[in-house]
């Protein structure tokens, strides 16, 4: 799988990658959830009432990245992006997990992150 050339080495911080500057404090957010190897904060330009992005606070690419190299920090992602839901009260009513995984799927910053959508109808299939 080819990488865009600023998508890092991966498990160790990208020097300019956003995400990696929110994880060290240098960039401020919206915090919700900080776990020993995952963090998850708002987005920026919510798409939804609950939108949150969930990240392992190590640098890896994407979603196919991060589970080649670390399978459990995958696992990890999704848990804490279940407790996001719940405690945002989007867990009953249903909520979406999207890691948009390559520029041609919509993926602009290159730290995977869970995006966790929910508190609206959710149509399928996505645009
Ligand atoms: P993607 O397009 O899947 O790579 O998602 C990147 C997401 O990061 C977008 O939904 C942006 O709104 C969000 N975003 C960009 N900058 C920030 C920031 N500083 N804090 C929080 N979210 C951000
Ligand atoms: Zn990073």
């Amino acid at each position: 799988m080819t990488q865009p050339e600023d998508a890092g080495e991966v498990g160790r911080p990208e020097p300019g990658c956003l995400f990696c500057k929110i994880v060290s404090g240098e960039v401020p957010a919206t915090v919700v959830r900080d776990e020993e190897r995952t963090l998850a904060f708002r987005d920026i330009n919510p798409q939804a009432p609950t939108h949150v992005l969930v990240i392992p606070k190590a640098h890896f690419a994407d979603a196919a990245a991060l589970a080649t190299v670390d399978d459990g920090l995958l696992d990890e992602v999704v848990r804490t992006a279940h407790g996001v839901a719940v405690d945002d009260g989007v867990a009953e009513s249903g909520y979406r997990i999207v890691f948009n995984t390559g520029a041609g799927a919509g993926q602009t910053v290159f730290h995977v992150h869970a995006h966790v959508l929910g508190g609206r109808g959710l149509n399928w299939p996505p645009g």
